[in-house]
């Protein structure tokens, strides 16, 4: 087999997120109709050695897309997977990204474990993902091999979101109570057969944590984008 291909795999569902991005409700990302799709299109990014694999089972890996979300009332400790408030932690122009360290250890030693799950874990849980899914690889679990795969694509799913990057991540402290669901539900439901699906080839990652964090800083920074654009009178949750 030549290619490390756990590895591959990562960076295809990573690299599916250049689909514009529009998120579920207050408790999911996206909402089950775009977790499901993104999670398909990522498996037509693939390189030849692993999309046969992935075509076999592509209605396990996007019908699965939202399981993180089912068991996020069941599972302790499942919520603060999906999103991280990185604003909490730097306020008055501060960038925040400057004051959490990317990390695990460093961050738990500067701010605390329990302060890390208050405000959301998302980079660090991509990581951790990544790590279970190499691993199901290496022992040839297909089962792990698939859940691991469709978990990991929602994590970082929701990563994409700008939405799960802030405090404000239901509007409720500018008075757009309701943006999170229109964003991550409605608006993929109404348009996104009109959205360019092709995102090009799966592109090789070598450092997971980082691209996990790059993909945060970008949709951090496309926070205030999606409150401004829906407060325009043409776009609103109202029109
Ligand atoms: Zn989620």
């Amino acid at each position: 087999m030549g290619k490390p291909i756990h590895k591959v795999l990562l960076v295809a569902a990573v690299a599916v997120i250049a689909w514009p991005f529009f998120p579920n409700d207050e408790v999911q990302a996206w909402g089950f109709y775009g977790h499901k799709r993104i999670n398909r299109m990522a498996c037509f990014t693939l390189p030849p050695e692993l999309f046969p694999f992935f075509k076999k089972h592509i209605d396990f890996v996007s019908d699965h897309a939202v399981d993180p979300d089912r068991r996020r009332y069941a599972v302790v400790g499942e919520a603060p997977r999906h999103y991280i408030d990185i604003d909490h932690y730097a306020h008055n122009g501060v960038d925040p990204f400057a004051v959490v360290p990317r990390k695990w250890a460093d961050a738990v030693a500067k701010f605390s474990e329990d302060t890390l799950n208050a405000y959301g874990i998302v980079p660090w849980h991509i990581r951790l993902m990544h790590a279970r899914l190499v691993e199901a690889f290496q022992r040839g679990d297909v089962d792990r091999i698939l859940s691991n795969a469709a978990d990991i694509g929602h994590y970082i799913a929701d990563a994409h979101v700008p939405l799960h990057t802030t405090e404000n991540y239901n509007g409720q402290l500018t008075g757009q109570h309701g943006i999170h669901a229109f964003w991550e539900s409605r608006i993929p439901e109404l348009s996104a057969e009109s959205y360019d699906h092709f995102t090009g080839r799966a592109r090789y990652i070598d450092d997971p944590l980082t691209a996990a964090w790059e993909a945060v800083i970008a949709s951090h920074a496309a926070v205030d984008s999606v409150l401004d654009i829906e407060k325009a009178p043409e776009f609103g949750m109202a029109g």
